[in-house]
């Protein structure tokens, strides 16, 4: 039986301050699975950001420059308002561990109840990432460590020009 179906658009939303190799490999992943992946950095209050939106939009585009059917953008406000302004009709995330799944199912139950017409779609993080998160990268940076080898090399590159006592 064939079906006719909507092209799948997904929305990966996410802080991305900085991207790791655990989210370029969820995008990759992602964006096999969709017809289109929109990559959306949330403009929230953080008070003390490791990189600009701005910054975090060019490491993003940069990163991503080999997938065609993968654009990124960001938003604000509620997620599932930016998904249908953006037609979008999935949700993108990533598990980790059991830890994630908890405030993932949260989040994912309260999407569908404001916007039923969107799936949150979960992909299971690849197990040599999955212990990788921006947080740990913002910790090892702030105590002079070098987090190169958990970050796609753009974003390596630009880690060490801005703390350039990291070598
Ligand atoms: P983090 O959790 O690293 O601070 P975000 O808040 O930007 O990053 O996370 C956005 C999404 O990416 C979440 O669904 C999160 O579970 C997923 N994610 C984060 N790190 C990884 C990873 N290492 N592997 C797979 N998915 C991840």
């Amino acid at each position: 039986m064939t079906r006719n179906r909507r092209p799948l658009v997904a929305i990966y939303p996410g802080s991305f301050d900085p991207l790791t190799n655990g989210h370029l490999d969820l995008i990759s992943r992602g964006g096999s699975l969709v017809d289109h992946l929109i990559v959306a950095i949330l403009q929230n209050t953080e008070k003390q950001p490791l990189f600009t939106i701005d910054e975090r939009i060019g490491m993003i585009r940069e990163a991503v420059a080999g997938l065609n059917n993968v654009e990124v953008d960001t938003f604000e406000g509620l997620l599932v308002d930016y998904a249908a302004r953006r037609g979008a009709n999935a949700i993108l995330r990533g598990i980790r561990a059991v830890s994630d799944y908890e405030t993932e199912l949260q989040m994912a139950l309260l999407n569908r109840r404001m916007r039923p017409e969107t799936e949150t779609i979960f992909l299971m993080a690849r197990e040599e990432y999955s212990f990788i998160s921006s947080r740990m990268i913002k910790e090892i940076i702030t105590l002079g460590g070098d987090a190169g080898s958990f970050v796609p090399a753009n974003v390596a590159n630009r880690l060490r020009a801005k703390f350039p006592a990291l070598g």
